[in-house]
């Protein structure tokens, strides 16, 4: 039997409807927002949600929002509301919603509804189920690319960098998060190779930027939180003479004090149009961004092309800290990697610290910064806030000792 969530603020109707709906599917309840949330998350996956649109406390646009980010994309949402199902679909993002009902609907409307909705979740299932995200052959992807809505199918998470010493959050790095409306989630590390061997980088790159950029001042300015905020950039789009004006026009568009930009370019650059590379370089240096180089230890940057390319800071591959407790060979690496960076004056950040050992190690080497699952997953921007004020909270105690201060 399918399961199927209903979340209403009227008992009434709530009961209405499992009433109605409890022989055929198999029905849970929420009589809110935050209960329905929970139910997703903790009782999912449901075939169908139906939300209320107008409900005390968390509205259901609200609700659809946040769902999207719990519930698996093959679930189908639908909307009800005591208005006409057109003034319904313009006042929310229509892709997400399945089908809108204006109330009062009759009993054999929503069981049809619900039938449809059941039928197109196991359609989405079987198709999720045939394309594994490995077996993605690059041409469905870069055409899936050229079509795809960024604004409707790709989000931006923020994984926080914390400093060493004190753990105060000093930063955020944004990747990029690609919602299929049928495939469902596809990762970076699947389509950002396809993307780079075409133009889809650049419109990527593009709208992650100014993305990024405009949540920084929102933290900065309606949050008072003060972060630094970084944007992969391929390296092919530093010999591409555009990239300057991108970057110029996203920290205008914005507002973001340059200075608190930082590019990550991996480090697997090949220096084959040297001339171009620095001039981009030199541009960017001009709008008074920061440069890191990404994934180092990885490729074939060398110490002199690290001061060539007038870099800011170096981020140290996560393989490097993985077995670093007890591999000498990675100890040794990591070592020689904080001693580069305090000789050439760099910041040097370590990722992918996942555990205890890892932090202390890390910590212990001097390693200016550190980001991994251990402090956090990369977040969603309105859960990156809540997520700084409980890290402040849980270092307060850390900070009452002085010595600790100074570093923060
Ligand atoms: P990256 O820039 O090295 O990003 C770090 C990756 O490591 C992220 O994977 C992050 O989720 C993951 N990670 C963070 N902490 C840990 C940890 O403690 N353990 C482990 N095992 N992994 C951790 P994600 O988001 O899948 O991104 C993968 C790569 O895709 C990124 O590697 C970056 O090269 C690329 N990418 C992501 N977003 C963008 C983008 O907007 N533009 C470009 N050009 N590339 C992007
Ligand atoms: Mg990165
Ligand atoms: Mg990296």
């Amino acid at each position: 039997m399918r399961r199927v969530l209903i979340v209403d603020d009227d008992s009434f109707i709530l009961e209405g409807m499992k009433r109605v709906l409890g022989q055929s599917f198999e029905v849970e309840t929420a009589d809110s927002g935050s209960e329905g949330l929970y139910k997703l998350s903790e009782l999912g996956p449901f075939a169908t949600v139906i939300s209320d649109m107008n409900m005390r406390g968390m509205t259901g646009v609200e609700f659809l929002e946040r769902a999207r980010t719990v519930a698996p994309l093959t679930t189908r949402v639908m909307m009800t509301a005591y208005a006409d199902p057109e003034t319904l679909a313009a006042s929310i993002n229509r892709a997400s919603v399945f089908r809108f009902l204006n109330k009062p609907v009759a009993r054999r409307e929503f069981v049809q509804c619900l039938n449809d909705g059941i039928a197109a979740y196991d359609a989405a299932l079987a198709t999720a189920a045939q394309t594994a995200p490995s077996d993605m052959d690059a041409a469905w992807l870069e055409k899936a690319l050229a079509r795809a809505d960024f604004d409707e199918e790709f989000s931006i998470n923020f994984q926080p960098r914390v400093a060493s010493v004190s753990g105060v959050p000093h930063g955020v790095e944004a990747l990029i998060r690609w919602h299929h409306p049928e495939r469902g989630f596809i990762s970076p590390v699947d389509f950002i190779p396809v993307a780079e061997r075409g133009t889809a980088i650049r419109d990527l790159t593009n709208w992650v930027l100014l993305g990024a950029c405009r949540a920084w001042t929102d933290w900065q300015y309606r949050h008072d939180v003060e972060l630094a905020v970084s944007v992969n950039v391929s390296p092919a789009l530093l010999a591409d003479s555009r990239l300057v004006g991108m970057v110029r026009s996203a920290v205008s568009r914005s507002g973001i004090d340059p200075n608190r930009l930082e590019l990550e370019i991996t480090e697997g650059l090949e220096v084959q149009d040297g001339h171009k590379i620095r001039e981009t370089i030199s541009g960017l240096k001009a709008l008074g961004v920061k440069l890191s180089i990404d994934d180092f230890g990885t490729g074939f940057a060398s110490m002199s092309q690290l001061q060539s390319l007038d870099v800011d800071c170096v981020k140290i591959d996560r393989s490097f800290v993985t077995n670093a407790p007890n591999n000498a060979k990675d100890q040794a690496i990591l070592r020689s990697v904080s001693e580069l960076g305090r000789t050439l004056g760099l910041k040097t950040v370590a990722e992918g610290i996942e555990v205890e050992s890892h932090e202390s190690f890390i910590r212990d080497l001097g390693i200016d910064e550190m980001q991994g699952y251990r402090f956090s997953k990369p977040l969603p921007s309105d859960q990156l806030i809540p997520w700084v004020g409980e890290r402040y909270k849980l270092l307060s105690t850390t900070l009452s000792n002085p010595r600790l201060l100074e570093s923060a």
